[in-house]
């Protein structure tokens, strides 16, 4: 990557992030045990379909003491709405682990956290960012859509979400101090503008953008 182009990106994502941040409560904590239960119920399901599941499972549940105590029903009823239907099992042991261990704290440490049930790479590590401030990249289709297409990369994986160039690319592109805006900002630049029908016009970065300087579209 271009490090003149590297730094007008990053400046103007910052920029429009300013502008077109999307809310959610999930986003407004760093509860390390209510950041966990959004990035858990956020694994491959849209943030409009989690709202309203994740505010009644905290309503219900508002610590870890009081979820690990729950029985596994009372979460499928929570969960449901979701439709996949055995993560709530999944959720279960997770907390009931979690409660169990670490002096029923979320743990710190990347290692710990991908030792929990449910939990892969990209929700330890967002885990990591939103409750505790860590400098790391997070890395899924979507944010790999939008570095693909700006910069000209491509992974040598077929899921690029499994190769470490990648993940390494990505945690280069975050500025100290800012691992969280930089992440949440590149989340909702994928949602918004660098869709899979990206809206290539009006995108601040079109004039810097590989693919945009290749197709025009
Ligand atoms: Fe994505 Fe198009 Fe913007 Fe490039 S110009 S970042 S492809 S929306």
């Amino acid at each position: 990557m271009k490090r003149s182009v590297e730094g007008r990106f990053l400046r103007r994502l910052l920029k429009w992030f300013r502008g077109h941040r999307r809310s959610f409560p999930w986003r407004e904590t760093t509860d390390p045990y209510r950041v966990f239960v959004a990035e858990f119920m956020l694994q491959r399901t849209g943030a409009q379909q989690v709202l309203p599941v994740y505010r009644n499972f905290i309503e219900q549940f508002p610590d870890l003491r009081r979820a690990a105590q729950a029985d596994e029903d009372a979460i499928r009823r929570t969960l449901r709405p979701l439709g996949r239907v055995k993560r709530y099992k999944v959720l279960a042991r997770a907390l009931g682990l979690l409660a169990a261990t670490s002096e029923g704290r979320v743990p710190r440490s990347l290692g710990r956290l991908l030792e929990i049930p449910g939990v892969g790479l990209y929700t330890a590590r967002a885990v990591l960012v939103f409750a505790h401030g860590r400098r790391l990249g997070l890395f899924d289709p979507n944010i790999y859509r939008v570095i693909s297409r700006v910069f000209g990369l491509s992974s040598s994986r077929p899921r690029a979400h499994t190769d470490p160039v990648m993940w390494s690319t990505v945690d280069r592109l975050i500025p100290r101090g800012m691992s969280r805006e930089m992440n949440l900002a590149l989340l909702d630049f994928a949602a918004a503008i660098c869709r899979l029908k990206p809206r290539c016009p009006t995108c601040p970065m079109n004039d810097i953008c590989d693919y945009y300087r290749r197709t025009g579209t």
